[in-house]
């Protein structure tokens, strides 16, 4: 059965999609069946796979509002995972939900009947806790937390870990962080060192030992449609994420052999 993961943060610009893509596509060449599903009305993540958002008829969106099932919009990448797209329409979906039973379960229950096909299905959450969000939470084993190591970052993460102890108190008590990764890296930095020392410090091994370095080959990869690993498999961007792909392939399995 599939591991879900929601990828989330509400700040923007913290690296949420960037390692949906990247680690969905080091994920697939690690052999894994990977589903990847884009929350964001923005639909960064479907473009980052080469899909040409505005030319879709069926999305994310007519998956939230039963309209389809997700085997219907489901779309096969080069970089051999499976994608859910979206596109602008979904901005739509929150004020069409509102009078909708069971709104934020949407997803759950339509992740259910292809969910045994994958190994991993990443979600690739907007960046506020709105409905979407929350729609990612309910149907997720765990939550990843792709982090800036900058002086406001602390603050958010509070805010974030809040959000998450509310939803396991109301709606899914199974929802456990499964990482915190620093993104954008830059070891010069003395503040982001800081920052990432109190990380530890607080978190513990929940902090992953991946950093993902800031790369210009990362942020390049998107305007040619593909993950930087067939952009530039040499880069450290690539070689970033190959690694957080094997760290979390180590650590599930480990968890999976125990038992637990
Ligand atoms: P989010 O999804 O959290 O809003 P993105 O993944 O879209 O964040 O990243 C924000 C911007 O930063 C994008 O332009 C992206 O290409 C760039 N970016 C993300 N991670 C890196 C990195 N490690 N090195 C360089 N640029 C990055
Ligand atoms: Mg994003």
């Amino acid at each position: 059965m599939a591991r879900i993961i929601a990828v989330t943060n509400q700040k923007g610009g913290v690296g949420k999609t960037t390692t949906t893509v990247n680690l969905a596509a080091s994920l697939a060449a690690t052999k894994r069946k990977v589903l990847m599903v884009d929350l964001d009305p923005q639909g960064n993540a479907t473009m980052g796979s080469g899909v040409e958002k505005d030319r879709l008829t069926r999305t994310v969106y007519h998956v939230l509002l039963e309209q389809n099932s997700l085997a219907e919009v489901r779309v096969s990448t080069s970089a051999k995972y499976d994608l859910i797209p979206a596109n602008r329409d979904l901005a739509g979906a929150e004020v069409e939900l509102v009078q909708e039973m069971a709104r934020e379960w949407r997803l759950k229950k339509a992740l259910e009947s292809i969910a045994s096909e994958y190994d991993y299905i990443l979600l690739d959450c907007p960046p506020a806790l709105n409905l979407l969000t929350v729609n990612g939470l309910c149907a997720a084993h765990a939550v990843m937390i792709p982090m800036q190591c900058e002086y406001y970052a602390l603050e958010g993460l509070s805010d974030l870990v809040k959000t998450i102890k509310r939803v396991r108190a109301h709606l899914n008590p199974q929802l456990e962080i499964e990482g915190l990764l620093r993104t954008m890296f830059d070891p010069r930095n003395a503040l982001a060192q800081q920052v990432s020392a109190q990380l530890q410090q607080y978190f513990g091994d929940k902090v992953y030992r991946t950093v993902i370095p800031r790369n210009v080959r990362l942020a390049e990869a998107p305007s040619y449609g593909v993950p930087v690993l067939y952009h530039d498999k040499a880069s450290k961007g690539a070689q970033a994420y190959l690694a957080l792909a094997g760290e979390m392939i180590g650590k599930s399995e480990a968890v999976a052999a125990a038992g637990v």
